[in-house]
């Protein structure tokens, strides 16, 4: 549908076994674009970027990234294509130091996109700077969280997915998060968020989709969010 959308997703479906989680899913990211995908705990936030990485049982449906579909490759090819994935749970290597997690990540350039390295990746996190020789399992949650992002950035994505960027996140770290995410939008990366409430996505979200119960509810801009109060209060949490 849009021509010059960097991710185009169209009636996917997911399924845990037999179960089905996500029900004809369409969404778009284009490029330099952040959109958020919010939804209530349990809604399919996860299983939405997980079905994108590949990672769910079995998916049905269209998912263009760049100018592949890549509804049937695997997850190893859809990461090398430049589609980035940072899971709720971090997943850091506690046992290495944060700039030996960085170097894990490291991926070669790609054309047209910024490449990272350790020192720009500091200067988006300047608090990482300070702990490149700490192990990544002695840092708190939020500095995690900050690894984890920057060793994918280390991949040279095009396209990132950040899975509940600024869950339990205290609330000065959640304003350096937000700031970090607005200059990886000015490098150019386009970004697909999940979050359950708005208070974080519309910070820094141009789009917005909701999700409940698998499906999509609601497509539009933050501010035609913000004036929707009845979807608001019947899909998000406060
Ligand atoms: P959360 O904020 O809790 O992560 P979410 O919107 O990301 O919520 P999902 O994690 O995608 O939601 O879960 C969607 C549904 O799929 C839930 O009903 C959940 O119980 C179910 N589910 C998730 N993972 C599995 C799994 N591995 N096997 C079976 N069901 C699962």
């Amino acid at each position: 549908t849009h021509a010059a959308a960097k991710l185009d997703v169209a009636r996917l479906n997911s399924f845990y076994g037999p179960i089905q989680i996500l029900f004809d899913v369409g969404l778009s990211v284009g490029r330099g674009e952040v959109v958020a995908l919010l939804g209530r705990n349990g809604a399919g936030k996860s299983t939405t970027f997980k079905s994108l990485m590949g990672l769910v049982d079995r998916r049905e449906g269209e998912i263009r990234f760049e100018d592949a579909e890549i509804s049937r490759q695997p997850t190893y090819e859809i990461a090398r294509r430049g589609l980035g994935y940072v899971p709720e749970d971090r997943r850091v290597f506690g046992e290495l130091t944060v700039e030996e997690n960085l170097e894990v990540g490291r991926q070669p350039a790609r054309d047209g996109v910024t490449t990272w390295t350790p020192e720009r990746l500091y200067d988006l996190f300047p608090n990482l700077a300070e702990m490149r020789r700490r192990p990544g399992g002695q840092m708190s949650g939020g500095e995690q969280q900050m690894l984890t992002i920057s060793r994918t950035l280390m991949g040279n994505p095009s396209l990132v997915l950040l899975d509940e960027p600024s869950e339990g996140l205290a609330p000065k770290i959640i304003e350096q998060m937000a700031e970090a995410i607005l200059a990886m939008k000015r490098e150019g990366l386009s970004i697909l968020l999940s979050e359950q409430n708005l208070h974080f996505a519309r910070l820094i979200s141009d789009r917005a989709y909701i999700l409940e119960k698998g499906r999509i509810r609601f497509s539009g801009t933050i501010a035609e969010l913000e004036a929707n109060t009845a979807v608001r209060d019947q899909y998000l949490a406060v």
